[in-house]
């Protein structure tokens, strides 16, 4: 896996400090996992942390957070069916179910064959993951058909995706499997997804996405961000 595109160093030190919103915190740390670079700067964030808090042992602040928040969340005893148990689907959805990193696993309980995606329009899917009801932010997988745009939008707050399937090209670049894009609210792009396959991405928002454009403003509350 060859990463492009990585976490800004602002969202890095918050994830160090613990300081994410949960689905933040869910998508830096799948994002870390498969990427050496930012893992690293993790390291040094809670390295430098440390150090300030020196009447404190210091501990891996990250994975302390990442711990206690699939604790919070009730997935901490969670199974996630194989895709060699019964009635897991075929082999080619077996083999869909790398898709998914392990932390997303858990949350949502199924193989990725078995998600119930909403349609929310034309070529775009979603599916919701619950975080309970205080949760500040939103985190959900998007999956958009080969060769489909999703509509120009901006943020009305952070924004963070991952691609976990697929590429899509924005004004920003190519972003394929294990890119993340860690959007400012004032960034409007439009990522259209490339021919040879769907897309599909996790993505976290801290505040609903306002899409420009009538039609894309109808079909906001079935995206449901
Ligand atoms: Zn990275």
């Amino acid at each position: 896996m060859t990463i492009n595109h990585h976490l800004d160093d602002s969202t890095i030190v918050s994830f160090a400090a613990g300081a994410l919103p949960a689905a933040f915190a869910i998508v830096t740390s799948a994002h870390v996992a498969v990427c050496p670079s930012c893992r690293e700067k993790v390291a040094q964030a809670e390295t430098i942390g440390g150090a300030l808090l020196d009447d404190i042992e210091p501990v891996a602040l990250s994975q302390c957070a990442t711990n206690n928040l699939l604790e919070q969340l009730g997935a901490g005893d969670k199974t996630v069916e194989r895709p060699d148990e019964p009635g897991a689907g075929t082999s080619a959805a077996a083999s869909q179910d790398k898709v998914l990193p392990p932390i997303v696993s858990l949350l949502i309980g199924t193989p990725i064959s078995q998600i119930k995606w909403q349609r929310a329009g034309r070529g775009i899917s979603t599916h919701q993951i619950a975080l309970g009801d205080k949760a500040a932010s939103k985190l959900f997988l998007m999956k958009i058909a080969a060769g489909r745009a999703v509509p120009e939008h901006g943020h009305t707050g952070h924004e963070v995706t991952m691609v976990l399937s697929g590429a899509y090209n924005d004004k920003c670049g190519r972003f394929a499997c294990g890119d993340v894009a860690d959007l400012d609210p004032d960034v409007e792009h439009q990522p259209v997804v490339e021919a040879s396959e769907d897309c599909i991405c996790l993505v976290a928002v801290e505040r609903p996405t306002r899409f420009k454009g009538l039609l894309p403003r109808i079909f906001q509350p079935l995206v449901g961000i």
